[in-house]
């Protein structure tokens, strides 16, 4: 037996992975990060390459992959509508072939394995909020459906190995999440309009705006996957987890122009097909079995997102570099010196 757990995030080099992995080091595991940096970067957690308890290495999960570990946080896949539209065929395959490996890794080892879904399962929801058993409203041929419909199958995959091969497994379905280290040209509506509103450049409202997100700080969310991980046995899920406030496209461009001072217009621009309309959701099983719930609103997310960003976007233009903002690498206590500045931002 080990005094402590063996963790394995793929994805750990992504935007909610590198959070995941820097919570699981200071909670005392060994961190084993598997990532091929599609579209995460080595920047995003190389602030953790110096702890003894951290090894990454470059893998792509639709290749088999044999180590020994306890536990495994499955997230690997791109997550944005851009990223993942690019090359639609990878992203089934990461989502696919990804999960069997995965699983038949947890299979071997005995591993509990926690698969991040998603909220695009429900699709375009017909049903509102989205409580679990909400079987979605999906186009299965559409430009989403490669993410949408490979996660569909993933969560298939995922409890076909619980049941057939008693795999102990943990399904999170995650509604939009934001915060710091985003990639600037993630492409995903957070981060496209703060960096848009720190340059003074249009914002870009598809549709008329009055389509609704929930969304859930960067946090928040980290600690309901642990939460999840580490719920008992038969606690499977799927489970929701996001920040059930629910805002219109339009109100969260006039926020962020408002907290920022920016002098950017909005503008419009057609509405990508198949976006959902309205997304928000019935968290009352992570209250239930998780005991868990958002505890920062999106303004205070906001507030932490946006100065990463004024930090990012300030060291990218050449000026000199402001001390990195505490959301950004909270194990961190103050001055940041040694940190390279992430290569996504310059
Ligand atoms: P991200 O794009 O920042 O991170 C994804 C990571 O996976 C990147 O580091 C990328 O390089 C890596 N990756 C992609 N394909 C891979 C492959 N074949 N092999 C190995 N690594 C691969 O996205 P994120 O926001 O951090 O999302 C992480 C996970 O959470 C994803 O599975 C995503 O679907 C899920 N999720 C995120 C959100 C959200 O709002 N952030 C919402 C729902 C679900
Ligand atoms: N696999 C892996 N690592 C392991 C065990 C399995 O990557 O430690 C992969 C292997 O490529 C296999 C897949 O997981 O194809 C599914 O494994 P499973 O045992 O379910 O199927 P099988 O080996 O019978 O095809
Ligand atoms: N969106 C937008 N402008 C942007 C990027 C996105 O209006 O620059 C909209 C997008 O059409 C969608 C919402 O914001 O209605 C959330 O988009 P995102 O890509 O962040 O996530 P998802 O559509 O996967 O929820």
């Amino acid at each position: 037996m080990h005094a402590y757990k063996r963790v394995m995030v793929t994805g750990g080099a992504g935007f909610l992975g590198s959070f995941l992995c820097e919570k699981l080091l200071a909670e005392g595991n060994d961190v084993l990060c598997v990532d091929n940096y599609y579209t995460g970067s080595r920047s995003n957690v190389l602030h953790l390459l110096d702890d003894p308890h951290f090894e990454i290495i470059r893998h792509d999960v639709t290749f088999p992959l044999y180590v020994e570990v306890d536990e495994i946080y499955n997230l690997a896949c791109p997550a944005s509508p851009v990223h993942y539209q690019l090359d639609p065929v990878q992203t089934v395959k990461t989502n696919v072939h990804g999960a069997i490996n995965m699983l038949g890794l947890a299979k071997r080892t005995g591993a509990k394995i926690l698969q991040t879904s998603t909220s695009e399962v429900y699709g375009d929801p017909t049903v509102h909020p989205q409580p679990e058993g909400y079987r979605g409203s999906v186009n299965p041929i559409g430009p989403r459906a490669c993410y949408d419909e490979g996660k569909r199958c993933a969560e298939t995959l995922f409890f076909d190995y619980h049941r057939q091969y008693g795999v102990e497994i943990r399904v999170a379905r995650i509604f939009n999440t934001y915060g710091p280290r985003m990639h600037p040209n993630d492409g995903r509506v957070v981060s496209n309009f703060i960096v848009q509103a720190l340059r003074n450049e249009p914002i870009t409202i598809f549709g008329n705006g009055t389509q609704t997100r929930s969304f859930c700080y960067v946090d928040d969310l980290i600690d309901g996957l642990m939460r999840l991980m580490g719920a008992p046995n038969g606690v499977t899920g799927p489970i929701n987890l996001g920040n059930p406030g629910e805002f219109q496209i339009r109100e969260l461009a006039e926020m962020v122009v408002e907290m920022t001072g920016s002098r950017s217009e909005i503008v419009f621009h057609p509405l990508p097909v198949d976006d959902p309309t309205q997304r928000k959701p019935d968290i009352s099983r992570a209250k239930q079995d998780l005991g868990w719930q958002p505890a920062i609103s999106l303004r205070e997310g906001l507030e932490k997102t946006i100065a990463y960003f004024e930090w990012a976007l300030s060291d990218a233009g050449g000026k000199s570099r402001p001390s990195i903002p505490q959301a950004a690498y909270p194990h961190r206590a103050s001055s940041n010196a040694d940190v390279i500045v992430p290569e996504v931002v310059r």
